[in-house]
């Protein structure tokens, strides 16, 4: 039996074509028949072939939709739930998941590149297929899934399975406080929810940095952030300026591709590209922007291997951090993927009653037929038009 599903073909080429139908494997696993499903900025690194995805994954790991099968062993979920699945898979039972940390689980990705944590239709994140499809296996169901209510909030709700959480981490991790100053770099969808996240907790002041005025938009507009756009000028010079001194906190929501201000001049257009990268740059620009002792959270993602970096230590790696100057400054920062169930119950909790309401990042909703349109086009960022999020529904 087979349902259709979005399968990487190669370097920028995606098509949507017959994958095996998920099944009921362990006793613990439930089936969803997906409602709606997630492209992610994460995607696009395999996308472009800056990671070791090999042809025929099926992607994504931004999941919700309604339970169609339960394994003999589930206990709390019955079908027709409706439930969001966290992009990462987790036991539940190991370690880290009873510490909380369940982005690092040690149970579910015996076969990756990584030592711990596992994924959804992701490279080296163990053998779960994607969910940029009809259905998918959720395995550890009751531990997993997240139950939503029976309807509403649907563009919401899809959120709660990476970049709102994943937003919110980023802010955890640079343990921002009520009234305190923040600078996030990248007002993509992560970028967008960091900030979103600081401004329900209270934060101060929030700076967003970005080239791309559409996005610096939805910052100002959605986040009370004040954007600070670096085709115009160095970034931590405009913020120092702007706020009258470095930040108390930072968070990097752009990661390892991130562009090089030196590099970029006003018009280029905003698609990614190699040659302009400094994948160090917005970590060093934090250092900078950020008081001493200031904490910085990178939820924005760095691999250890990519095939198309801008030097040979970067495609191992090993980027040119300005580590004597955090030292110096006693900073400390925190790295990692989000664990998703950290957060999510609480952040599903204020859509539920309407303290918080991230669908406004949401761009396009769009069959699931016009994935591979949405890919190129996502990928070349569309100029200014401000291309977010992009919401599957098979
Ligand atoms: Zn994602
Ligand atoms: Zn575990």
């Amino acid at each position: 039996m087979s349902i259709n599903g979005v399968v990487y073909e190669g370097e920028r080429n995606v098509s949507v074509k017959p994958v095996d139908e998920p099944e009921i494997e362990n006793p613990n696993d439930v089936v969803i028949d997906v409602t709606t499903t997630c492209i992610c900025g994460s995607d696009l690194h395999m996308y472009e072939g800056r990671t070791s995805a090999d042809p025929g994954i099926v992607f994504g790991h931004e999941t919700m939709g309604i339970v169609s099968e339960t394994g003999d062993g589930v206990s709390s979920l019955a079908v027709g739930d409706r439930i969001v699945a966290p992009f990462n898979v987790a036991c539940g039972f190991c370690e880290n998941c009873e510490d909380g940390l369940t982005g690092f689980c040690q149970n579910v990705n015996q076969t990756g590149d990584v030592p711990a944590g596992g994924a959804y239709g992701y490279v080296g994140m163990g053998p779960y297929q994607g969910g940029q499809a009809e259905k998918l296996r959720v395995p550890y169901a009751d531990f997993n899934a997240l139950q939503l209510p029976d309807e509403g909030h649907e563009d919401s709700f899809s959120l709660l399975a990476d970049i709102f959480p994943t937003g919110w981490h980023g802010t955890e991790l640079a343990d921002l406080q009520p009234g305190d100053s923040v600078a996030v770099f990248g007002a993509g969808p992560v970028g967008l929810m960091a900030a979103y996240s600081a401004k329900i907790k209270g934060a101060g002041e929030i700076y967003v940095i970005d080239r791309v005025p559409s996005r610096l938009e939805l910052a100002a507009k959605h986040c009370d952030a004040n954007p600070i756009n670096f085709d115009e000028g160095d970034p931590v010079e405009q913020i120092i300026a702007e706020h009258g001194g470095e930040v108390d906190k930072g968070v990097d929501a752009v990661g390892y591709q991130a562009l090089d201000p030196e590099e970029t001049d006003k018009g280029d257009d905003y698609s990614y590209n190699p040659a302009k990268e400094n994948p160090a740059i917005v970590i060093n620009s934090l250092i900078q922007a950020v008081r001493p002792t200031g904490k910085l959270g990178i939820p924005g993602l760095y691999v250890p291997e990519d095939p198309g970096a801008p030097d040979d230590a970067a495609a191992e790696g090993r980027l040119g951090i300005d580590f004597g100057k955090l030292f110096e400054k006693g900073q400390s920062l925190g790295t990692g993927q989000a664990n998703v169930k950290a957060y999510n119950r609480e952040i599903r909790d204020l859509i539920i009653e309407g303290r918080a309401d991230p669908s406004w990042v949401v761009s396009h909703r769009v069959d699931l037929e016009e994935a591979p349109e949405m890919y190129d086009r996502f990928d070349n960022r569309e100029g200014d038009t401000a291309f977010t999020k992009v919401l599957l529904e098979p």
